[in-house]
């Protein structure tokens, strides 16, 4: 009798399995389920099972909080002038820069235009964290200030949304000026008596913490949403105490009173527009 030379793997294929295709699944880091994505693109990029808010690019922002097709971008094209030179690892900051338009929305970490929101005529400001981790340089200053100075003189409310690794270390000094300037333009606006509304998402941190996403006069988390200036190991480092968990997270700062309330994804809209109404902003 001839030996059999079926195997028990016959009809096993060791080529190597036809990968996944990308973005067809996503691990949410909350409740650790693999989600479909599509599910979770449809639910505002929010975890279905755990309320877990993924971080979103400009566009998704700009789709999930203004009325459809009525955000009139101003100064998209402009860019940086790379005021040092500067050069880090072999790469200049320019070419970074314009690699970074391709990961990102836009030209730069931040977009600013008109818009409306449940019918209310805002100045909506939207930051990207594609963009160079949404770090604040020249750039994203005269931005945010072109917005502000767009709320005074129309009389609009102003709503900034963050998200943000800081100042852009990029650009030195430079960045950090921004701190100062975005901060009065504030001022001016609050002068004038206007409304600035700034909504905290994960992450908001170091310069932009520490300058005009602190200053609304309404202040708003996104649930979990990192939020402090320097990094828990920085803090250890400077002053050698270990501080709580969580303390850096929306929920932490609403009970110490850094800001004002928590609101969910799919809440912006309507507690936006509340606001609008009760600070008698309507347009
Ligand atoms: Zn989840």
């Amino acid at each position: 009798m001839a030996k059999s030379t079926k195997s028990q793997w016959d009809g096993f294929s060791l080529k190597p399995r036809k990968e996944m295709p990308k973005g067809l699944w996503v691990k949410c880091p909350g409740c650790e389920q693999t989600l479909f994505q599509k599910a979770v693109t449809e639910n505002m990029d929010v975890c279905p099972q755990c309320n877990y808010h993924f971080r979103v690019s400009a566009d998704a922002r700009i789709k999930y909080l203004a009325d459809e097709g009525t955000f009139e971008q101003i100064l998209a094209n402009l860019v940086t002038a790379d005021p040092l030179d500067f050069s880090y690892k072999g790469t200049k900051y320019k070419e970074r820069a314009k690699a970074a338009e391709k990961t990102a929305f836009g030209k730069e970490a931040i977009l600013v235009g008109k818009a409306f929101i449940k019918g209310r005529a805002v100045m909506l400001a939207v930051m990207d964290f594609n963009f160079l981790g949404g770090s604040m340089g020249a750039v994203v200053g005269e931005k945010l200030v072109a917005a502000t100075e767009k709320a005074i003189e129309e009389s609009l409310p102003l709503v900034v949304v963050s998200a943000s690794g800081g100042a852009r270390m990029h650009e030195g000094v430079v960045s950090l000026g921004q701190m100062a300037k975005t901060s009065a333009a504030l001022a001016k606006l609050d002068d004038s008596g206007g409304l600035f509304i700034s909504v905290l998402t994960d992450p908001t941190t170091g310069g932009v913490t520490a300058s005009f996403a602190m200053l609304g006069d309404v202040i708003i988390a996104e649930p979990q949403a990192l939020i402090g200036f320097a990094g828990p190991r920085t803090i250890y480092q400077t002053i050698k105490i270990e501080l709580p968990e969580g303390f850096q997270r929306s929920e932490f700062l609403l009970e110490h009173g850094f800001i004002d309330m928590i609101v969910h994804r799919k809440d912006l809209r309507s507690e936006i527009a509340r606001l609008i109404d009760y600070c008698g902003k309507k347009s």
